[in-house]
């Protein structure tokens, strides 16, 4: 009876009338029930059923994210399906070792940050070089149908298939592997990834201009005239265990119901005549959660974070040592668009004085976690088969962080000599309604995650409990880092594509 009921929430949830959070809800009780049937099955033998396959799922390495991954693995178990998770870093030849081994029906591989898709490409090419025939699921924020298509399944000439969100997987994996609906679905898979491979090969290729051009075209900002703001300290700053009720005003609930895969924003959802009943136990059951965690001190939140007299040069952004500019603590590499728009081509170094300017300009660099102890919490509700807690923890434990992250700016903002008015909202905050920006490695206007390395030095990372991984995913997951502009004129842009000779 437990499958049958299982059988129907993820019909309802294939069919959209119901939702993730109730999914896992019911794969709890169909957990914790089956952990209480367990030893009386096996006495009676012959109690487990049988499964409709096996999948090895895993988060690729250098990645530490798993919260999608997660959400799949439980959308699958309540499908009867077999789920071998790997967990987070995994190297792809331990994945294909443990497919083998495991003689797995199909490998899905999970990601976040750019860095992932690339060891993606990696784990495609050696499946083909391993003969392997297993179908493969791409999934995760940064991935998507185009790359999947474009740079992934032309690796593995098998069937490579992106994944969207966990509402889809259930549907794709029994397409896979019935044998009646397999060759149809390939051929339209197949097709499609043909097709946008064709539209991305016709697209034309020249529109950027050499490196020198893109630099001559760079926005010059009349330096003279400039309002340079001074801070009112110069150096690292470190606070450990920040109160969290302070943090939890700032949290953006609309991203939090997106990570569980409920659409809509906050606090319209709570409202909404479809989605609203599940979305306010939802919040609900996250307050009180947050409740929990702030009265018995579950999570603990630290910042680095600083301020350092700066000049540009080219594309570089210098951090000295001190306001004498003598000693260089620093060099970041920006990079530069190589597509004009309206006459320029924008470099995140434009927005700091140039060096030969004469004039000195400041950068505030900042790393922040609200992730300490919350892999542990989660595993401890995971070994008591309480799936839903899990990523309750791990999805706070992400808001928490972007919150502080907002908390912090609008502290730096203040000893920056620029503080917000009285009666700015929350929301002003999430639009961004403020002076200056604090643009994070990895993302369009500084992908470069490598940059990270440097941060994490001058910040002292370590002292607060925070690392990298090899493809420089911040540890622990529940982290966010950038550096802090303070220009009137400073936004958020793409780099795009770039030409590296
Ligand atoms: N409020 C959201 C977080 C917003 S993310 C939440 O709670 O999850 C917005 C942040 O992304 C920005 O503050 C900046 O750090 C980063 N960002 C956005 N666009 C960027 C760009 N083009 N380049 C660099 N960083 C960017």
């Amino acid at each position: 009876p437990l499958m049958d009921g299982m059988q129907k929430v993820g019909d309802l949830f294939g069919s959209g009338k119901m939702f993730l959070p109730q999914v896992v809800k019911s794969a709890r009780v169909m957990k914790k029930a089956v952990s209480y049937l367990k030893p009386f099955m096996e006495k009676e033998s012959k109690g487990e059923s049988k499964k409709r396959g096996k999948i090895i799922l895993a988060t690729v390495k250098g990645d530490v994210h798993d919260i999608g991954k997660n959400i799949v693995a439980i959308v699958l178990q309540c499908n009867n399906y077999e789920v071998i998770d790997l967990g987070v870093m995994v190297p792809a030849e331990k994945i294909l070792r443990i497919a083998k081994e495991e003689n797995a029906d199909i490998i899905g591989l999970s990601g976040l940050i750019t860095p992932s898709l690339d060891e993606m490409v990696y784990v495609a090419k050696e499946m083909k070089r391993q003969v392997f025939e297993t179908p493969l699921l791409i999934g995760g924020a940064t991935t998507s149908s185009k790359h999947t298509a474009i740079k992934i399944a032309p690796e593995y000439e098998n069937t490579t298939v992106r994944v969207k969100d966990a509402s889809r997987v259930s549907h794709i994996v029994g397409d896979l592997l019935n044998p009646d609906k397999k060759i149809e679905f390939d051929g339209k898979i197949k097709k499609e990834q043909e097709n946008q491979r064709i539209a991305f090969d016709a697209k034309p290729k020249n529109d950027l201009v050499d490196y020198e051009e893109a630099y001559r075209n760079r926005l010059t900002l009349d330096w003279e005239n400039e309002d340079i703001a001074v801070p009112s300290f110069i150096g690292l700053k470190q606070i450990t265990d920040y109160p969290l009720e302070e943090i939890r005003k700032y949290i953006d609930w609309t991203f939090f119901f997106s990570a569980w895969e409920m659409r809509g924003s906050y606090p319209k959802i709570l409202n909404d005549p479809v989605r609203g009943k599940a979305a306010r136990e939802l919040f609900d059951n996250a307050n009180n959660l947050l409740d929990r965690i702030i009265n018995k001190k579950l999570l603990q939140a630290n910042v680095a974070y600083g301020f350092w007299p700066a000049n540009s040069e080219k594309d570089d952004i210098i951090l000295y040592e001190d306001e004498k500019i003598t000693g260089e603590l620093v060099r970041f590499n920006m990079l530069r668009q190589q597509k004009i728009r309206n006459g320029i081509t924008l470099s995140l170094s434009d927005f700091i004085a140039p060096k030969n300017s004469g004039i000195n300009d400041y950068i505030g660099a900042f790393a922040i976690t609200t992730g300490i102890n919350a892999e542990e919490l989660a595993k401890k509700y995971e070994t008591e088969n309480d799936d839903y807690n899990a990523i309750m923890i791990k999805t706070l434990a992400d808001r928490l962080a972007e919150a502080f992250a907002e908390l912090m700016h609008q502290r730096v903002r203040k000893e920056w000599g620029f503080p917000d008015g009285k009666d700015i909202t929350n929301q002003d905050l999430i639009k961004e309604k403020y002076r200056g920006i604090r643009p994070a490695f990895g993302y369009p206007a500084c992908p470069n995650h490598e940059e990270k390395i440097k941060l994490f030095k001058i910040l002292d990372s370590e002292k607060i409990g925070m690392r990298l991984t090899e493809n420089f995913s911040m540890i622990p997951a529940a982290s966010v880092s950038g550096l802090y502009f303070s220009s009137k004129k400073a936004k958020y842009f793409a780099i795009g594509k770039i030409d590296i000779p």
